[in-house]
């Protein structure tokens, strides 16, 4: 059986951010990797978005940039600007299409279905496909949400909506997120922060359809496409061994307080790509540590507290919008942080310490 240098389990966001890294900056001239995907065919299946706080290898994938944005909780609206940090989303049919066309040029790479096409012994492994237990306890991310298109102008496609928790709570966290694409075209989506073991959070049609149709008023309208997805907003189980390395959400690189990914995949592609001749010794790459404190308290009291969540995510937006978006996006200094730190509730802050 063939042997290859690079395997990459998983030709997904990482996988192929990661391939796609490498092969620019040529370190896949005389050496050879294995992509392992078991997707039948690429087509669009998600909508990565996030603040641009770096550059990253995707511009020509950028579906929409936004300088403004809206938080919502009932009766009232909070108005940010974010031109330094624009928010991008990505279109992931556009991505994989660039990506792939990259990847063909070069004989050196070579996708297969399964790894037992392949013989691995000898190669560095880059895996991104999550262990993940099942576990009560854990919290997830979930959230459907569909692209629209309207008979008439509705949106304004000078600012997208992060989170509106005007909507039906039921004893869990629940907001929808809004990106108007143009004045006719938008992506809503319902979103969920919770355990998943209440079967009515999955009724996405038709939160959609009460909130597109009861809450946003709009009659005239058809569905163009949809997407589904959870994200686990826990660190899937990591074993440490000498000649394997997980990327992407297998590898940490998901934000526990906000699901955000994109942006450290590419990062962490990065770091990969500029260490490669000494791939077995180097130290593992993790969000910052602090961040993974401070998400592990904030998880804690959206656990204990989902009722309070609503004001205390408002709350962290009357924060500058500079400094709320570069703590989201792993980038904040400790000034910053602790500006942060002092809008939310102390008290139930300092209790989920000791929970
Ligand atoms: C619908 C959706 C929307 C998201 N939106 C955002 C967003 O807006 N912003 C953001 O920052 N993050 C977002 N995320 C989170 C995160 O960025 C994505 O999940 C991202 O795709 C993670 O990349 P990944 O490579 O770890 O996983 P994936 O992109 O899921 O890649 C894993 C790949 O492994 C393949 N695979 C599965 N089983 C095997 C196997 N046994 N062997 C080999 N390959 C296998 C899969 O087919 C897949 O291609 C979103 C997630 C989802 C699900």
């Amino acid at each position: 059986m063939k042997e290859f240098d690079y395997i990459i389990i998983g030709g997904g966001c990482a996988g192929l951010s990661l391939a796609y890294e490498l092969e620019i900056h040529e370190k896949l001239k005389d050496k050879t990797l294995a992509i392992i995907e078991p997707r039948e065919e690429y087509k669009k299946d998600k909508t990565w978005s996030f603040w641009k706080v770096a550059s990253h290898n995707f511009e020509d994938c950028v579906k929409k940039s936004w300088e403004n944005f809206t938080v919502n909780i009932p009766k009232k609206t909070n108005h940010l600007e974010c031109a330094s940090y624009p928010y991008q989303s990505i279109d992931s049919g556009l991505f994989y299409e660039k990506i792939n066309n990259k990847l063909k040029e070069n004989k050196n790479i070579s996708f297969f279905k399964d790894i037992s096409e392949i013989n691995s012994t000898n190669s560095f492994i880059f895996n991104s496909v999550p262990s993940i237990k099942k576990n009560h306890r854990n919290l997830w991310q979930h959230f459907c949400g569909v692209e629209i298109e309207t008979q008439n102008f509705f949106f304004d496609d000078e600012i997208f909506n992060l989170m509106d928790f005007d909507c039906d709570q039921r004893e869990s966290v629940h907001f929808f997120y809004t990106l108007p694409y143009s004045k006719t075209k938008g992506l809503v989506e319902t979103t969920w922060l919770s355990k998943m073991n209440d079967s009515s959070q999955k009724d996405y049609d038709n939160q959609i359809k009460d909130y597109l149709e009861n809450h946003l008023n709009l009659k005239n309208y058809k569905i163009t496409y949809k997407e589904e997805g959870a994200i686990p907003l826990f660190y899937p189980t990591y074993e440490e061994t000498k000649n394997k390395i997980n990327i992407g959400t297998a590898g940490g690189m998901t934000r526990l307080s906000t699901g955000y990914t994109f942006l450290n995949i590419q990062e962490h592609s990065k770091y990969i790509c500029n260490n490669i001749e000494n791939i077995s010794k180097i130290k593992r790459f993790e969000i910052n540590k602090k961040y993974q404190f401070l998400d592990d308290v904030f998880l804690r009291v959206l656990d204990k507290h989902p009722e309070k969540m609503p004001d205390i995510f408002f709350k962290m937006f009357k924060s500058s919008p500079k400094t709320i978006i570069k703590f989201l996006s792993n980038k904040s200094n400790y000034f910053e942080d602790l500006s942060i730190i002092f809008k939310m509730p102390k008290i139930a802050f300092i209790k989920a310490l000791f929970y």
